[in-house]
């Protein structure tokens, strides 16, 4: 019975926490500064607070300082543009985030436009994605999420130059930057979304499938090709009884089936979830290096 190799974004994420404290304090000893982030929430949303709180104690344990912006619900766009101006100039703020989603009367484009791109630790500005689509430009940040697949398929020693890789969703924030990151590291690049015509014979011609449909199971064992590397962004609630919450995450795999078809598979949770959070607070050290090593 074949059995896929479980790829351990947790045990991964941790290994790169590990590496980023170490440089942390030693910018700490040789400059007597260390890297600084603006984690910036506006409203009470309970899915970003835990996101944010989550993000503000993963800077603590790596040494990383961070600035924590907690702005009403009721914060004109104006305003928020103005704290995000304020962070631009302050030295010790090496990278802003900005939490999404933004209340329904910000225009989040406005904001995020405003951010640094020497500061933009998410990687969402315009102008890195932009030069993130061009040849030999290179933006200053890779968004986090896409970042963390394409770790986790190097630092599992799976090669990505000449595959076929193909990514099912094309949103802003994971679908489309990986796609554009895969491309980067010639990958051949097919994109899948919810307008594509027979979605599982283009997916069943993948070496590299990088769900992220944000569909509950959507892709089955006999989608996938013998041996293939599957990383799944997924992350679905769905209802379980036999648990106390009443639900628990799945991913946009059928993980059980695919693990009898795959080469190696991401879980959910535990996959690119943590990954998620390191490649972060690896931009901010990165973005931090670049002012106080210059
Ligand atoms: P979006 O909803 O913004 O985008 C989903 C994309 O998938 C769209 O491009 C959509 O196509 C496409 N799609 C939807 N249904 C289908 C389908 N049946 N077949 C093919 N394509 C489909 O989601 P996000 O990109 O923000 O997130 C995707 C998933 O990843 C979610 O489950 C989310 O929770 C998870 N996620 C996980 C993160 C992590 O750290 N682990 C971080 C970010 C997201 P179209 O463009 O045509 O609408």
């Amino acid at each position: 019975d074949h059995k896929a190799t479980i790829i351990d974004g947790k045990a991964i994420a941790q290994t790169i926490r590990n590496e980023i404290a170490a440089e942390v304090c030693h910018l700490s000893q040789k400059y007597g500064k260390v890297p600084g982030l603006a984690v910036v929430i506006v409203g009470c949303r309970k899915d970003s607070q835990s996101y944010v709180s989550m993000k503000r104690k993963a800077c603590a344990e790596v040494g990383i300082r961070s600035f924590d912006i907690d702005l009403p619900e009721q914060v004109s766009e104006a305003e928020l543009v103005g704290k995000v101006h304020e962070l631009n100039a302050n030295p010790d703020v090496h990278g802003i985030l900005v939490q999404l989603p933004l209340p329904k009367h910000i225009n989040e484009e406005n904001v995020l436009t405003e951010i640094s791109i020497e500061k933009d630790v998410d990687g969402f500005h315009p102008l890195n994605i932009g030069k993130l689509a061009m040849k030999g430009r290179e933006p200053l940040f890779l968004p986090c999420t896409p970042k963390g697949c394409i770790e986790l398929l190097s630092r599992s020693g799976i090669q990505i130059k000449g595959k076929k890789a193909v990514v099912v969703g094309r949103s802003n924030i994971v679908g489309l930057p990986v796609s554009l990151l895969l491309l980067k590291a010639d990958a051949t690049v097919t994109i899948v979304h919810s307008h594509s015509h027979d979605p599982e014979s283009v997916i069943r011609e993948a070496d590299i499938i990088i769900a992220a449909a944000g569909q509950a199971m959507m892709i089955k064992g006999s989608w996938i090709k013998p041996g293939a590397a599957v990383i799944d962004v997924g992350t679905n609630a769905i209802d379980d009884p036999s648990k106390k919450s009443g639900y628990r995450l799945v991913g946009d795999v059928h993980f059980q089936e695919a693990c009898k078809v795959a080469g190696c598979i991401t879980p959910v949770p535990g996959g690119v979830g943590p990954m998620t959070v390191a490649m972060l607070l690896k931009n901010t050290l990165e973005g931090a290096k670049r002012v106080i090593e210059h």
